[in-house]
């Protein structure tokens, strides 16, 4: 059913305060980890031109063909949403002039994505992703630091089973050959491929070790690969990498079908999944690899790079699945501030910024008149203490201070009730 304009878009959602601290959280220990590793925040605009991304991305991928949100402006320029951020990175390396720091440049950042995907567990059409990119360094020993970063990230973060995947998909030199085994192979059994993958056959075939459908799962399993086609370059790449992983204790697997959904992946490609069944439902919670290929692509000088990224959505809802936490937490209080009668209720409003202005959590109903209703919510939100003016109390100048555990109350000077509060909170 086509939703009405008052409800947020297919796939976007509203962020609550309970996922906003999460992803401070998530942040906060980003920050951590990058200044220890020497990463500098960037931010680039969300709007890039759209031919970065069908360069860099590109053309034949399922991020670029169906999922991006595209516009033209009035001035005639053809923007898009960035659907991821690497080559939005690469564009301001190259703009910068950052080839002339020095190697690795390494930066981080966190922000808004937008892919037109079909929205499930895990699946949004805006979300958040956090990476870590380094640029100008070949060695396999920065695919490990990175691997190595989103994993100790995820750990901090509590998450105890975490599988790593890795493979090798080889560079210019060597990808010709295997691509040529696996459009063979895959010709000769086109017709047990889904529709999607039969045009990919034809536009992109490494495409195909992607799909997720059960038939062309069955063709991929005998499929030829990329492994066994690397050249010594690609192949020593990998052994260092594998090598770097055993140091860093890292457990992994090497994964031979995984290619990863982005065109500009040279050699070293990684997913980090939680082994759990939630954590499968929601899919990969970081990924990515090596791009040696992408900044000449977008204008720069060639220079080997490599990175990844996080999707902050998907590591939230697995910690709150994991602590069970609302998205909203009932609001509580230490005090519950209750008036009943005209002059009470100034007298009242007066106390409330004294409260705020000694820093005690202080709740109210001073729109409310009954007191049966006040108590009420000073239960619901768990005070400690009920302040209450009656008509007697706002003569007097008093306040009943009323235990709410005990039901144990007496009477306080209204100018020294801050003072009896103080220490009992
Ligand atoms: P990618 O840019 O496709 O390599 O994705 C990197 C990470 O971003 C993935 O591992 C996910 O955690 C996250 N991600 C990608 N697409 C989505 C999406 N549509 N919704 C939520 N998270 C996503």
């Amino acid at each position: 059913m086509a939703k009405n304009n008052y409800q947020t878009p297919t796939g976007m959602h509203d962020l609550f305060q309970k996922d906003l601290e999460q992803f401070a959280k998530i942040e906060q220990l980003a920050k951590k980890i990058a200044d220890f590793y020497g990463f500098e925040k960037i931010e680039t605009p969300i709007l890039e031109f759209s031919e970065i991304f069908e360069k860099g991305t590109g053309l034949s991928t399922d991020i670029v063909e169906k999922e991006m949100y595209s516009l033209k402006t009035k001035g005639g320029d053809f923007l898009t949403l960035r659907p991821e951020i690497t080559p939005g990175i690469v564009r301001s390396y190259n703009q910068g002039g950052m080839q002339n720091l020095p190697k690795p440049v390494r930066l981080w950042y966190l922000g808004p994505c937008f892919r037109h995907e079909r929205p499930q567990a895990g699946r949004y059409r805006q979300f958040n992703q956090l990476g870590f990119e380094s640029l100008g360094v070949g060695h396999s020993i920065i695919d490990a630091i990175t691997i190595q970063i989103f994993y100790s990230l995820l750990k901090s973060l509590g998450f105890k089973k975490l599988a790593v995947e890795v493979n090798c998909i080889g560079d210019s030199q060597c990808r010709g050959a295997f691509r040529k085994a696996l459009t063979n192979y895959l010709r000769a059994k086109s017709s047990s491929l889904c529709a999607d993958c039969r045009v990919r056959l034809k536009k992109n075939p490494l495409r195909v070790l992607d799909c997720k459908e059960e038939k062309c799962f069955m063709v991929k399993k005998n499929a030829p690969q990329c492994l066994d086609y690397l050249c010594k370059d690609c192949s020593n790449h990998f052994k260092g990498l594998l090598e770097f992983l055993e140091e860093l204790e890292i457990p992994y697997t090497i994964n031979p079908y995984l290619v990863r959904g982005l065109d500009y992946y040279t050699k070293t490609v990684f997913e980090i999944i939680e082994d759990t069944e939630e954590g499968k439902a929601q899919g990969s919670l970081a990924g990515g690899g090596r791009y040696d290929g992408l900044v000449k692509l977008l204008g720069g000088k060639d220079t080997p790079a490599c990175g990844g990224a996080m999707g902050v959505e998907r590591v939230v809802n697995l910690i709150k699945a994991r602590t069970k936490s609302q998205v909203i937490d009932e609001p509580s209080c230490d005090v519950y501030l209750i008036q009943v009668g005209e002059l009470a209720k100034k007298k009242a409003l007066k106390l409330f910024e004294q409260l705020r202005q000694a820093n005690i959590k202080t709740g109210e109903g001073l729109h409310k008149d009954s007191l049966s209703a006040q108590l009420g919510s000073a239960d619901k939100m768990k005070a400690k203490f009920s302040l209450i003016i009656g008509q007697k109390e706002a003569l007097d100048n008093q306040v009943i201070v009323k235990e709410m555990k005990t039901g144990r109350q007496k009477n306080v000077d209204i100018d020294k009730v801050i003072k009896e509060l103080k220490g009992k909170i």
